[in-house]
């Protein structure tokens, strides 16, 4: 098993699991290269990103470096952009040159689905990565000041007025935590201002919310969201986001300043361009081992992959659990082709999900059993620390909390 390359794209959960778990099935193998590219340095824990836009959470206790992790083990990093990938050449093209690969990963993530929804490109905020988390913070923030200062009536509440499109787990536990950061600390700064003004809005197409949950638990998360004074629209289908307002399918026109876009996801550009069969949202159908049929050694997963699950008879979610689980699995596939053994079937377990509604709130399942309001949110809050990689950031986002709890969360604006 020697002079073996088998390349990793994308350092997400997906792509970073795939390289621990090689790394660990291929201890006695110095022979096989493990390379891992991304274009990012560091590996996100997007969990915690509602946090970072509250202030609850500092931006850099949620991003851990690769390198850091790659310094002391087998596989190197290296910071590259993929701009494609030449499967029948197999190489990937990346803007440093081109890399060629015996084995390939293809973990490089979702971008945010705008649904062609005219003016939401460009003008809705969308909430996907670090960068997106502190310039929605910024934006609340920045509307506050001018708040302050608006003397007419009806274009203040446009200022105040927060619109998120999408109730899924994102939408809802973004719209808590603006929640409680916007009547926590911002009240108590801005004693000028009516906060009965102000508005959060969230609109769902759907006829319900959190998908993720069972029909009772969502039903008891809408009644909680709702009862903090939380707007949740359902049946509410967006056709337009202009710089004043948000325009709805029965032609209503609700004003704001601000549209969070928190409504789905869609492949990355460089998997919606592979010459190979995708499902509507461009993703790359795998087979039960997450290969790419046409292509043997090559393999896909988290959300960049359309996988089928036949046990639960649905495609699996585009979540970071699922992704993790992948990517343990095709590594554990790789090296057994390595080995010249065959490989074995995904077979995905559902661990359970947990949405915090909040300080204090929460609802969720794990292994069957259902859990809402504080033990909810402690236990959501027990999972993600654990799950957060590096001992260093999940000290850092434990002191987090607890200042956050002992001392008011700050309201300065991150400028950098
Ligand atoms: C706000 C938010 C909250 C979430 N909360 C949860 C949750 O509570 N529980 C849960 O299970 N899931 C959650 N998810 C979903 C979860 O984050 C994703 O499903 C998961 O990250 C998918 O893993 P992945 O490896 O496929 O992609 P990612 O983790 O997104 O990794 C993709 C990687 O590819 C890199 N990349 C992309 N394009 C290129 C390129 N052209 N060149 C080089 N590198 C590139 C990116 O930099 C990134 O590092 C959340 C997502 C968001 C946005």
């Amino acid at each position: 098993m020697t002079g073996r390359r088998v390349v990793i794209v994308g350092a997400g959960f997906g792509g970073l699991f795939t390289a621990l778990e090689l790394e660990r099935q291929l201890r006695k193998e110095a022979g096989v290269k493990i390379l891992l590219l991304d274009a990012r340095n560091f590996h996100l824990f997007s969990p915690m990103l509602h946090e970072v836009t509250s202030g609850s959470v500092e931006p850099r206790h949620v991003v851990w470096p690769v390198r850091a992790l790659s310094g002391k083990r087998r596989f190197t990093f290296e910071g590259r952009e993929i701009r494609s990938i030449d499967l029948e050449r197999r190489k990937v093209l990346t803007d440093h040159g081109e890399v060629g690969y015996d084995k390939l990963v293809i973990a490089l993530g979702s971008t945010t689905n705008f649904f062609g929804v005219k003016g939401a490109v460009e003008k809705a905020f969308p909430f996907k990565s670090l960068q997106d988390a502190v310039r929605l913070r910024n934006r609340v923030l920045e509307l506050f000041e001018k708040a302050d200062l608006e003397g007419d009536p009806e274009r203040r509440r446009r200022l105040l007025t927060f619109v998120l499109v999408g109730a899924g787990c994102t939408g809802v536990e973004l719209a808590s935590e603006l929640h409680d950061l916007i009547h926590g600390p911002i009240a108590k700064s801005y004693p000028r201002i009516d906060f009965h003004e102000v508005r959060l809005v969230v609109l769902e197409a759907a006829g319900r919310i959190i998908p993720c949950v069972s029909d009772r638990l969502a039903a008891l998360g809408l009644e909680k969201v709702r009862s903090k004074g939380i707007e949740i629209r359902l049946h509410t289908p967006v056709i337009g986001v202009g710089d004043d307002a948000v325009e709805l399918a029965d032609a209503e026109l609700l004003p704001t300043a601000t549209v969070i876009w928190t409504a789905g996801v869609k492949a990355n550009p460089v998997v919606e361009a592979l010459p190979v069969e995708k499902d509507k949202l461009g993703r790359v159908v795998v087979d039960e081992c997450l290969e790419l049929p046409p292509f043997p050694g090559v393999f896909a997963l988290g959300d960049a992959a359309h996988c089928w699950d036949p046990r639960l008879q649905a495609v699996l979610p585009p979540t970071a659990q699922v992704a993790v689980q992948q990517g343990r699995c095709v590594a554990r596939n790789i090296a057994r082709e390595l080995r010249g053994q065959g490989k074995e079937p995904f077979v995905y377990r559902h661990q359970g999900d947990l949405v915090s509604l909040g300080t204090g709130d929460g609802v969720g399942e794990i292994a069957g059993l259902a859990f809402s309001g504080l033990p909810a949110w402690l236990l959501w809050r027990s999972v993600f620390l654990a799950k957060l990689i590096g001992w260093k950031n999940r000290v850092r986002v434990a002191m987090d909390w607890i200042v956050a709890a002992l001392f008011e969360r700050d309201i300065s604006k991150l400028e950098w």
